[in-house]
């Protein structure tokens, strides 16, 4: 099923409070911690405490399906492998760097000079060499993507960036316009697909403002504006709005590929120099923080740090009563302190007041969770099936192709957490119960 052209809800943005500030770049942090782990795979270690490392040195490395290399952000010293918070919230080993403030840079990373000559399958293989993945929040090895079979007409690049609060792309692609544009190039030489589209929102106009009057030098790019609706910035439905087709499993069967705004940013300097993925901007943002603001830093930086850089907490809020979100509040996940490093997919976090405790309403009857649901499931009932483990019932209602969106918890005037029983009972039926 597919979002309905008429479906879709306008939300509350609250992306004015994170520009306010320009893009601030924190290159060097004392210590950064990589993650021994990206999406749910452990990752093999192959350095140790005591061996210096420079910018870009491979330090890790991710085997089996979408097996790359992980790469220093900083160059220093390993001091410590130890645990730390991570956007899954769990705690996961990291390796611990301390910065020498050298920036040294591995020697891997030098101009590349013949970019014209690179075949499809040295594109490819320059996407796995960098740990290139996707930066929109799934993390998913990018050159897996491109090694398709099938026939690609079309590399999208969603900068539609849905959720209430994220502004990371925005700025980022204001910031580096170019480097975007020459980014989706190669992706297309990637793919041998002899379009790309930059999809947007409508409001967005900065972005249109910087990207047009560089199309001329980009034959085959154009710009695709979508409403300000949630969840506009749906895969299915992008890719829906701009081939026309419709698939079950992967963009590909339409002849579309999809990347992020900030994976497309990054590849340039893949291409163009052999830099890795080592950094990507961050929003620190929400009701919570006193100079809401983006930054650019490398990736492993404690978020701790950013928040102080962003003027700390208001007043007003107790910091072990905050209520923090690792990524977007409409799909996000709450976490209980800001003990967390940036990885590849965290784009944000959100830091506002926990709600009221003693709040316990009940299910008023209303249906806006339905109502507002994009692909028209019924979030009560599942919820009831789930609830008397009627798995028969939940498959009946569909619950498998809850998006997880998170708008039926959105619309609830009763701030019931509804998406997360559809979340549940979607599970139920994925470990076959
Ligand atoms: S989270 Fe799932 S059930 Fe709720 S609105 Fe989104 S798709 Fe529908
Ligand atoms: S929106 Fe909330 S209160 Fe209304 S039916 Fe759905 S769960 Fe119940």
């Amino acid at each position: 099923m597919i979002l309905h052209k008429a479906k879709g809800t306008r939300i509350e943005g609250k992306k004015s409070m994170s520009k306010a500030l320009p893009l601030h770049e924190y290159l060097n942090p004392p210590f950064v911690f990589i993650p021994l782990l990206q999406q749910a795979t452990p990752l093999k270690r192959i350095v140790e405490i005591g061996d210096k490392v420079a910018i870009g040195q491979v330090v890790a490395l991710r085997e089996g399906f979408g097996a790359m290399p992980i790469h220093a952000s900083v160059s220093g010293t390993v001091t410590a492998i130890k645990k730390v918070w991570h956007a899954s919230g769990r705690m996961v080993e990291a390796i611990e760097i301390q910065n020498d403030n050298q920036n040294r840079m591995d020697e891997s990373i030098r101009v590349q000079t013949d970019i014209s000559l690179l075949s499809r399958n040295d594109l490819i293989a320059k996407m796995q060499q960098a740990g290139l993945s996707g930066l929109g929040g799934a993390g998913f090895p990018t050159y897996i993507k491109y090694q398709t079979k099938c026939p690609i007409d079309v590399v999208i690049i969603n900068a539609v960036e849905c959720e209430p609060y994220i502004t990371c792309d925005f700025m980022l692609i204001n910031a580096y316009p170019e480097k975007l544009l020459k980014g989706l190039s190669y992706l297309m030489r990637a793919a041998d697909a002899k379009k790309g589209v930059i999809a947007f929102k409508t409001y967005n106009t900065d972005i249109k403002k910087n990207l047009e009057p560089l199309l001329v030098n980009y034959p085959g790019i154009e710009l695709y504006e979508v409403k300000d609706i949630y969840p506009a910035g749906w895969e299915k439905y992008i890719v829906q709005k701009i081939t026309k087709k419709t698939y079950a499993g992967l963009p590909a069967e339409a002849g579309a590929i999809v990347d992020n705004s900030a994976t497309a940013i990054v590849f340039a300097d893949v291409v163009a120099e052999n830099i890795p993925l080592i950094s990507r901007v961050i929003t620190i943002s929400g009701e919570g923080i006193k100079n809401p603001q983006n930054f650019f830093v490398p990736l492993g930086t404690p978020v701790k740090e950013l928040i102080q850089l962003a003027g700390g907490y208001v007043e007003s809020l107790n910091p072990m009563k905050a209520w923090y979100i690792a990524g977007g509040p409409m799909t996000g996940r709450a976490i209980l302190i800001d003990e967390l490093v940036v990885n590849d997919t965290l784009g944000s976090v959100i830091v506002k007041p926990m709600p009221d405790e003693k709040h316990h309403p009940a299910c008023l009857g209303c249906g806006k969770c339905a109502d507002a649901c994009p692909v028209y499931l019924t979030p009560t009932e599942i919820q009831r099936a789930l609830e008397s483990k009627d798995s028969q019932a939940i498959k009946e209602l569909n619950a498998q192709k809850c998006m997880q969106c998170g708008l039926c918890s959105y619309v609830c005037p009763s701030h019931i957490e509804i998406s997360d029983y559809v979340a549940k009972a979607k599970e139920l039926l994925r470990k076959g119960a």
